[in-house]
């Protein structure tokens, strides 16, 4: 049992929990997948955070290159399935990806580092997903929209997937890619970020980056 360090603890409604892993999925947004100048994947591309990763600020890393954001819509898993949503960010390395990239390695010093996991607080699910989308302002200006009706797989689809060789459980957390529009961030920056169903805000969150 992981010990319950303060910045690990997410909320859904009073309760707190701490994921044990955070599932992610690369390129699941044709405009995201254009704009990193990839092709998309025959597969999914499934890739994972520890919760060693999650933090409630963000503190950029330092002499790496740039930081980028990624929101994404990230679903809580309870029994098995999706129980609640929030808006995620997928912090990424992006200099060092592309080298990792380019030699045929993993990620996971791109996108597993500490503080590269964040969370507003989660949110029950509404009756269908198909009208989640997020929305993700930086400095005041709109930087990333989108939802399920713009990805390549959906929240169950991608579920189902990743459950064909890794089992989900209770307070697992599934990040579902980011659409396009990412960028780096400077010390200073505002974020503004939202999940909403089919135009009626569902929960929002603030950081600063520090
Ligand atoms: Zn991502």
């Amino acid at each position: 049992m992981a010990e319950r360090h303060p910045y690990r603890l997410l909320h859904h409604e009073n309760r707190e929990f701490t994921p044990g892993k955070i599932v992610c999925v690369g390129q699941n947004y044709r405009e995201h997948i254009r704009e990193l100048g990839s092709v998309p994947p025959a597969v999914p591309v499934i890739f994972c955070k520890p919760a060693s990763a999650l933090s409630p600020r963000i503190v950029l890393p330092s002499g790496q290159g740039e930081c980028h954001f990624e929101a994404e819509l990230s679903f809580l898993i309870r029994w098995g399935s999706l129980q609640a949503v929030a808006l995620g960010l997928d912090l990424t390395l992006r200099d060092v990806q592309n080298a990792l990239k380019a030699a045929g390695h993993p990620w996971e010093r791109a996108k597993s580092f500490d503080g590269s996991a964040l969370f507003s607080r989660f949110v029950d699910l509404p009756e269908s997903l198909d009208g989640l989308e997020l929305e993700l302002r930086v400095n005041g200006q709109l930087r990333q929209r989108g939802g399920v009706r713009e990805m390549m797989h959906s929240p169950s689809a991608l579920l189902a997937e990743v459950q064909r060789f890794m089992t989900l459980d209770d307070d697992d957390i599934l990040m579902t890619g980011t659409p396009s529009g990412v960028g780096a961030l400077r010390s200073g920056d505002r974020l503004e970020g939202r999940v909403q169903d089919g135009g009626t805000s569902l929960v929002s969150q603030c950081w600063r980056v520090e």
